[in-house]
């Protein structure tokens, strides 16, 4: 019997190409699907970085033009994935990131970029590669929404499709003028289809059409049913709520393994927590912060954006410097910020030390040394750093939003009383209940015996890819049940 055939997606995918958690998701996903008979086949744009990976390659289509250009559809493996790679340099062979120009500006044509990716999705889909006929498109983010669209046009039998939300924030929005480009039918264009107030929506499209939408935690998928959260697309959430799921991310527990870590100064367990203070030391050494033993340390490891809260840190810095704590931050993104956070590290040396710029090695050593990690979202679909913070000890502290709600125990009386609690959580998110947080962190620091049983808890909390395997496994089996019905 064949093996069931899942075909992924994606605009990016860890160790390839990576702006956020989408890749880490996208990366981990097929290996731990693999352990359920799942063959992933991962479908992405020939961006340089995954040309250049991509080792023993075959050629299985040439597309004589793919939106403006000839192209080829190869078969390849790298980054331990099996992959179909689009090599259009046209689209894709460009200096900078996947969606932008060394600029900073979103390039021009991303419309074309991904409309070709949701398009040749749809033709591996429809059998355009006979040794790998999908019984699932599952499509990650606006990147990949016209998939289920294309798809579903097609009027013929077809895969299973499954829109997966990591973050509804971003929604590939384009102007109408773009729409005869897709090549899909004239009637697409309406309520029921792609458009979207008077544009096309790429997440709307695939939001629309997909035969099941998922999102990467249960809090996250209550929370864009409200408008808020929903930033748009609530009311079709809602019509579609009940093929919504959320299902939350694990960490790819290979690559964040304190007890193997090669990035940090010393590996560690939950057994060998004096170990791990070893790595305390050594990053305060890094980021030239006093020695100060008994200071709380503070960790952030974020992209420097709004979503992300950091504000509401950097008008707390007074408190927690108050509190005689100190901070390591590494973070990337908006210039404001990072130039909020520069002047303080400025102002206070020794107390708080910050790293601007993207470094994977600096984030590990940050969770491996930091005593809490400080995660203040506006909003947050799943979050990762959470779940390496409590791999690796460090206590989060969290805004009690969607995946963060989901995966942190907050220690208020009657967890403590349970000896269950991993962390602290905040509500709402602002500035004074961040401060609150702040100083109740503190207040546990000073009970030791808690705080190490504390970051036990936190070290003995399941966050493996297996239970998030587990439930893509039977949805995608029983969509496909329903389909050959
Ligand atoms: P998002 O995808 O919204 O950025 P997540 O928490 O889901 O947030 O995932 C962020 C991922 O990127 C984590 O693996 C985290 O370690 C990593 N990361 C974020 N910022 C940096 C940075 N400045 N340097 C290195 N890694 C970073």
């Amino acid at each position: 019997m064949s093996s069931f055939k899942v075909l992924s997606v994606v605009s990016e995918v860890f160790p390839l190409v990576k702006t956020g958690g989408l890749a880490d998701v996208a990366g981990a996903l097929p290996a731990a699907l693999g352990r359920h008979g799942v063959e992933t086949r991962t479908l992405i744009p020939g961006y340089p970085t995954v040309m250049a990976a991509l080792g023993h390659r075959e050629t299985v289509h040439r597309f004589d033009d793919l939106f403006g250009g000839p192209a080829t559809l190869l078969d390849g493996k790298a980054g331990g994935l099996d992959l179909f790679v689009i090599d259009a340099p046209h689209l894709y062979d460009r200096p900078g990131g996947p969606y932008m120009g060394p600029d900073g500006l979103d390039w021009a044509d991303n419309a074309r970029r991904f409309a070709a990716l949701g398009a040749v999705a749809s033709g591996v889909g429809l059998g355009l590669v006979p040794g790998f006929v999908p019984d699932i498109v599952h499509a990650h983010d606006w990147q990949a929404g016209l998939a289920p669209a294309y798809l579903y046009y097609a009027g013929t039998r077809r895969p299973g499709t499954v829109m997966t939300i990591h973050n509804i924030a971003f929604q590939g929005q384009f102007p109408a003028h773009d729409f005869p480009m897709l090549g899909l039918p004239p009637h697409a264009f309406g309520l029921h289809g792609v458009e979207y107030y008077g544009m096309v929506g790429y997440l709307k499209a695939g939001l629309q059409l997909a035969d099941r939408l998922t999102t990467v935690s249960p809090g996250y998928a209550g929370e864009i049913l409200l408008p808020d959260a929903g930033m748009g697309l609530d009311g079709l959430l809602n019509a579609r709520s009940h093929l919504l799921t959320g299902i939350l991310n694990g960490l790819d527990e290979a690559g964040w393994n304190p007890a193997t870590d090669t990035l940090i100064a010393k590996p560690f367990d939950a057994k060998s927590l004096k170990t791990r203070v070893a790595n305390k030391v050594a990053l305060k050494e890094a980021f030239g912060l006093d020695a100060d033993p008994e200071a709380l340390l503070f960790g952030v490891v974020s992209r420097l954006s709004w979503q992300k809260g950091l504000d509401l840190l950097a008008d707390s810095l007074d408190t927690l410097l108050g509190l005689g704590a100190q901070l390591v931050l590494l973070g990337a993104g908006d210039a404001d910020l990072a130039g909020r956070f520069a002047g303080a590290a400025h102002v206070h040396p020794g107390r708080i030390g910050v790293q601007l710029g993207y470094d994977e090695g600096v984030a590990h050593r940050i969770q491996a040394g930091a005593d809490m990690l400080i995660v203040p979202s506006r909003f947050e679909p799943c979050g990762l750093t959470q779940l390496s913070a409590l791999r690796y000890g460090a206590l989060p502290l969290v805004a009690r939003v969607g995946g963060l709600a989901d995966t942190v125990i907050d220690v208020n009386e009657m967890a403590r009383s349970a000896g269950v609690g991993t962390g602290i959580q905040f509500s709402p998110v602002t500035t004074p209940a961040l401060q609150m947080a702040l100083k109740r962190a503190a207040g546990l620091w000073r009970d030791q015996a808690l705080w190490q049983k504390l970051q036990r808890n936190a070290m003995a909390t399941d966050v493996s890819w297996e239970r998030a395997a587990r439930q893509y496994d039977t949805l995608f089996r029983t969509l496909a049940a329903e389909r050959a019905a």
